[in-house]
């Protein structure tokens, strides 16, 4: 057993975290946040590192990381921020999808958009209808000729709204299919005739912004469907267990920052005369949350090393997500707590954390539906 990193992985953190301390620290990103604005300068830094090739294979011109590596980038970008680690994760999840399925002349369109971050990429998944229940979507894709005729409606797109955006989209193709049948995934340009999008006002994540987008007669060439039509939910589901690793190496990374953040509070905060880390009730929580995180991302790594072995992580993976994200809202809780009168100013970074993180149990598959699936491994059937 080796809870060791490689020297290269080790380098890789390094420079990521270096990254993060010169390009996006936590004050830029609340910064960011609060001005709704995408630093593209720093997407164009993490594409001229080579970061947005490391999750493809080498066939495609990637670098072929591992799990392993990418939860690492993970882990350093959420410590500026969730959206900020987004920025990076949230374009490759769904082109870890594309690059699966596509055909290779599909391949060689979308190309450069995966592995050199010429595109950013979202998913659309959710419907007002269809949130847990993804088997609820009703948005319809009827096939016209060459192409596919789509209305509906999507809820919380992330960064759909960005320029250039291209939307992985879930869609019924099926006649009268209901449930896992007949869905299809397209892949749709935001700005393609017919699409309408809307900011949905929001608490946090306003840096990648999340989306209603509406879909009105919009015309999608055949030849942009991925994979099989009416085979979209086995598309879907091939790549849910590194999304839920990944946003845990991201969580990871937040909660982590977040407590550093109240520990250095605690050692120069001084009241009744000395530092109030040196209240005892002060110093087991922070000692408490410590050990919380560190299991949290004993279970991210966990996980990743497990999906680098080439093995299902469905359970683990959810552990990991459910651990995570809980772990975070309660590090911003503590880091409340901690910096008192002080982080409720909304001038301070843990206000900051404080607002993204209270979304961390909800997107990505909420805290219950991880919780039915780590009941579903022991056995158990939920709904
Ligand atoms: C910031 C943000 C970004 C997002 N980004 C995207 C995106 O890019 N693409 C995308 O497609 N979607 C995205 N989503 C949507 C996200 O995946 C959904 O919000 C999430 O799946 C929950 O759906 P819902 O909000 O409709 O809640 P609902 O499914 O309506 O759930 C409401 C409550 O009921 C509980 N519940 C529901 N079903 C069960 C069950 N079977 N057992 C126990 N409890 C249950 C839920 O846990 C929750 O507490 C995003 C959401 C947010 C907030």
């Amino acid at each position: 057993m080796d809870f060791g990193l490689t020297a290269e992985q080790e380098t890789l953190q390094k420079v990521a975290r270096s990254f993060v301390a010169k390009h996006c620290p936590a004050t830029k990103a609340k910064e960011w946040d609060e001005k709704n604005e995408f630093p593209s300068e720093v997407w164009d830094l993490m594409a001229e590192l080579g970061w947005f090739g490391l999750p493809y294979p080498l066939e495609l011109g990637g670098t072929d990381g591992t799990p392993i590596e990418l939860t690492i980038l993970a882990e350093e970008l959420g410590r500026s921020s969730l959206d900020m680690a987004m920025s990076y994760i949230g374009t490759f999840i769904p082109g870890l999808t594309l690059s699966k399925w596509a055909s290779s002349e599909q391949l060689s369109r979308l190309r450069d958009g995966l592995v050199e971050g010429k595109h950013r990429f979202a998913m659309a998944i959710s419907e007002p209808d269809a949130g847990s229940d993804a088997w609820a979507i009703r948005t319809r894709a009827r096939r016209d000729g060459d192409d596919y005729v789509v209305n509906g409606r999507k809820m919380w797109c992330t960064g759909a709204g960005l320029p250039g955006a291209k939307i992985a989209t879930y869609v019924r193709t099926g006649e009268g299919a209901t449930g896992r049948e007949g869905l299809s995934l397209l892949v749709i340009d935001a700005d393609t005739p017919g699409i309408e999008i809307h900011r949905i006002p929001t608490l946090a994540r306003h840096i990648l912004g999340t989306n209603e987008v509406i879909f009105d007669d919009v015309r999608v060439p055949a030849a942009d469907l991925i994979g099989p039509e009416g085979e979209g939910w086995r598309v879907m589901m091939s790549n849910l267990e590194i999304e839920r690793v990944l946003m845990s190496g991201a969580y990871v990374g937040a909660a982590q920052a977040t407590l550093d953040d109240a520990l250095k509070y605690s050692k120069e905060r001084v009241q009744f005369g000395r530092p109030i880390g040196t209240f005892q009730s002060v110093a087991h929580d922070l000692a408490d949350m410590q050990t919380e995180i560190d299991a949290a991302r004993l279970l991210a790594y966990r996980a990743a090393w497990t999906l680098s072995q080439g093995r299902p992580v469905t359970t683990h993976g959810s552990m990991a997500k459910l651990k995570g994200s809980e772990t975070y809202v309660a590090a911003a809780r503590l880091g409340m707590q901690v910096l008192a009168g002080y982080g409720f100013a909304t001038e301070s970074v843990m206000s900051f954390r404080w607002r993204e993180a209270i979304v961390a149990p909800i997107s990505a598959g909420t805290s219950q539906i991880q919780r039915n699936m780590i009941a579903r491994g022991l056995g158990l059937k939920t709904y």
